[in-house]
């Protein structure tokens, strides 16, 4: 059988991982920390980005390579795709790895944003800042996740560095936030999933509930954009597209170019969940029926809530999803949820 390389060793590889195997795949995961996914990998290499024959000896042994973390440097890309195709592609990749090019994208195909502007470094701030006005908030271009790497901008004579070249956003006056778990196969099909409602606290997303409450015209337009997004791209595997709800539409957040925390409720609410359905698009498979069967909420874990767990077993119509970390710490995701409503 085929053996699918996955570049990235967290809970998201972890879950593509159980998927794939079901499917009759074998999984490669390459991951240069700590993986909760090398209990479920059939092979798991642990190694740098930079160690060259490691990942030459990673591609040589899969027949296409995938990704559950749009991080891994350039160089260490440049070699894998001499070897193996990368599904998602590299176009994806580069314009998801910064957010000014993402933005630039976005808007370069005629979707909105929040406004923004290019702060390459301190000095440039002031100027943006009084451009945009207040409230904004500073973002660093590369690297962020769950709101690190932020820092909110309450007036305009507020000053503070995030310490890295940054783009300043407006602040969007947003009434939901939700998002659009979308699927693009090798031959051009798209499906989405129906978009989630999502509460975060702390940066971090607590909840995503489906149905999300949109208004069947805003339902429309956020699998239209999406679907926008991913034929743009020519991409191939699963999105995560990130949507503020404003009076005048959507705005688009941010896009992630893999399987998406906000949609771990397929896993309780369809046929066929993002995670398989990613590993359908990337061995070039049928993709499946991205229609939902049930009400879900998905909840995560974070930090001491796994000590929910006990409880959580007990409570009827959920799943609970545990991703194998060893110790529980602040803000750390352990594992979610799926509650049938
Ligand atoms: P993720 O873990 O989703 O990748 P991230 O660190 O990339 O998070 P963002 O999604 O950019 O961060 O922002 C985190 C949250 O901060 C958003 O979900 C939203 O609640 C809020 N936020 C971000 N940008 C804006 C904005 N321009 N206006 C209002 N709120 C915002
Ligand atoms: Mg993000
Ligand atoms: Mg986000």
């Amino acid at each position: 059988g085929s053996v699918i390389g996955i570049l990235g060793g967290g809970q998201l590889g972890r879950m593509l991982s159980v998927a794939a195997s079901r499917l009759g795949y074998r999984t490669h995961i390459y991951e240069p920390g700590a993986a909760p996914a090398g209990d479920v990998a059939h092979v798991v290499t642990t190694a740098p980005y930079e160690d060259e024959a490691a990942l030459r000896a990673f591609a040589e042994s899969v027949d296409v390579i995938t990704y559950e973390f749009e991080n891994v440097p350039t160089a260490a890309l440049d070699l894998l795709e001499s070897l193996r195709p990368i599904r998602p592609n590299r176009r994806a990749l580069a314009v998801s790895q910064d957010r000014l090019t993402e933005k630039d994208f976005l808007t370069g195909i005629g979707l909105t944003t929040a406004p923004y502007r290019n702060v390459e470094t301190e000095a440039e701030l002031p100027a943006a800042l009084a451009a945009l006005g207040a409230p904004a908030i500073l973002k660093t271009r590369r690297m962020g996740y769950d709101g690190k790497g932020q820092i909110r901008f309450g007036d305009k004579d507020q000053r503070d560095w995030t310490g890295a070249p940054s783009v300043l956003e407006g602040f969007v006056k947003f009434s939901a936030e939700v998002s659009v778990i979308v699927a693009r196969g090798v031959d051009g099909q798209v499906s989405a999933f129906d978009p989630g409602l999502n509460v975060h606290r702390e940066g971090i997303l607590r909840t995503t509930t489906v149905p999300c409450g949109l208004s069947q015209a805003l339902l429309t337009d956020a699998v239209l954009l999406a679907a926008k997004i991913v034929n743009a791209l020519d991409y191939v595997g699963v999105m995560g597209v990130e949507l503020f709800v404003t009076p005048k539409g959507l705005i688009v957040n941010e896009i992630a170019p893999r399987v998406h925390n906000s949609g771990h409720w397929t896993q309780a609410g369809c046929a066929v969940d993002q995670f398989e359905q990613h590993i359908r698009a990337v061995a070039g498979l049928p993709l499946g029926d991205g229609q939902r069967y049930a009400d879900v909420e998905m909840e995560n874990l974070i930090g001491d809530d796994v000590l929910r767990v006990p409880e959580l077993l007990k409570q009827p119509r959920t799943q609970v999803h545990l991703y194998g970390k060893g110790a529980h710490r602040p803000g750390r995701k352990m594992g979610h949820i799926n509650r049938l409503l």
